[in-house]
């Protein structure tokens, strides 16, 4: 199969792209769009021979489910039951952070086909605030699943490039949008009633902080428990390998657990590029990449890591060593994310 790019950098280009890539959606087929977060592989939600060719193009085993976008805030009860006891928090949850990276996992409606949820009986959920995927979404009307646009367990794409390098030849078209602006997948959250107030639980942290969500409920972070290979996860994004480049990439919790092998190239990911954390001078490092170079922002390295670290996985090195990141805010998504890449 022949994979055509399609651009967005006019209005005209722009018109046509979207109504390709609508047109390949009503015809049960699959379309690489860019979201807020990292590309995204779409198809027809309620059609199951559409969402199987997610599973085969990205060779995603079935039982990890994938998340529905819809293109309004409504339109999140067509796809999801949302029952009484928790409705106030949902709403105003959408209402705080859609369309944006919120993911909302929910009772599911009878119309979500088996495939979308892996048999589940809960949907997850989300409005992504991305325009051209937006456009799209509306001009199809529908729910499009959509996880993310790379090759099972491997890296997220976080632009039309790096989708390329992982799906080229396997799907019909990849709308370039640029590079995507959180670049990291969205926050997960179940929500229950709880006692006092609700209880937000945080499936998969990410671009939606634990400080952003508690107005809302009492966060509580789903468990990272030891998940067995080829088995269902309990919670998102839990199976031990993820996110993986081609490399080793090795999270280096503290830097004295550093001893290099000789004649081995390594590259350091580094989070602000300071000599005090103690991983800058502690090797000859062949290559060094600072996710956000002076006092350091989580939010800032949390965009750039996927690219960095593809970038790193193109260079001339034998293993890439992570420095930790603060376990806060955006620093626990990227922290999960590097935990489940390290080999
Ligand atoms: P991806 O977009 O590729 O990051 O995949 C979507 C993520 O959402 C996966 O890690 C799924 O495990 C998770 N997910 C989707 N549906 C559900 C659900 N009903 N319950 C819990 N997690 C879900
Ligand atoms: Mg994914």
């Amino acid at each position: 199969m022949e994979t055509q790019i399609a651009t967005t950098d006019s209005e005209i280009n722009t018109n046509e792209t979207v109504r390709q890539a609508v047109a390949l959606l009503q015809a049960g087929d699959l379309v690489a769009l860019p979201t807020e977060t990292v590309y995204g592989l779409a198809a027809d939600a309620l059609d199951p021979a559409a969402v199987e060719k997610i599973f085969a193009a990205k060779e995603r085993p079935h039982f990890d489910p994938l998340i529905v976008h819809v293109h309004h805030k409504d339109a999140l009860y067509e796809v999801a039951e949302v029952p009484e006891e928790i409705r106030k928090t949902v709403v105003k949850l959408t209402e705080t952070f859609w369309p944006g990276p919120l993911t909302l996992v929910l009772p599911r409606r009878a119309t979500i086909p088996d495939l979308v949820t892996g048999g589940l009986d809960t949907v997850a959920v989300r409005q992504t605030d991305h325009p051209v995927f937006h456009r799209i979404l509306r001009n199809f009307g529908g729910p499009v699943a959509a996880p993310s646009a790379n090759m099972f367990g491997q890296l997220s794409p976080t632009s039309a490039q790096a989708v390329v390098d992982q799906l080229d030849g396997r799907i019909p078209l990849i709308v370039d949008g640029g590079a995507c602006g959180r670049g990291l997948e969205s926050t997960i959250v179940k929500i229950f009633p709880g006692e006092k107030k609700p209880i937000i639980e945080v499936l998969r942290p990410g671009p939606i902080t634990e400080i952003d969500l508690k107005k809302f409920g009492k966060v509580v972070f789903a468990k990272r428990n030891e998940v067995v290979e080829d088995s269902a996860p309990e919670a998102p994004g839990m199976l031990q390998s993820h996110y993986a480049p081609h490399k080793p990439l090795r999270l280096l919790e503290r830097p004295e657990d550093f001893s290099p092998e000789e004649g081995k190239r390594y590259a350091l990911l580094s989070y602000r590029g300071q000599q005090k954390d103690g991983y800058l001078d502690l090797h000859e490092w062949d290559e060094i990449a600072i996710l956000s170079p002076g006092s350091g922002r989580v939010a800032e390295a949390g965009i750039r890591l996927f690219h960095v670290i593809r970038q790193l996985d193109f260079s001339d090195v034998d293993e890439i060593i992570s420095e930790p990141f603060p376990d806060r805010g955006v620093g626990k998504a990227i922290l999960d994310k590097l935990r489940k890449a390290s080999s």
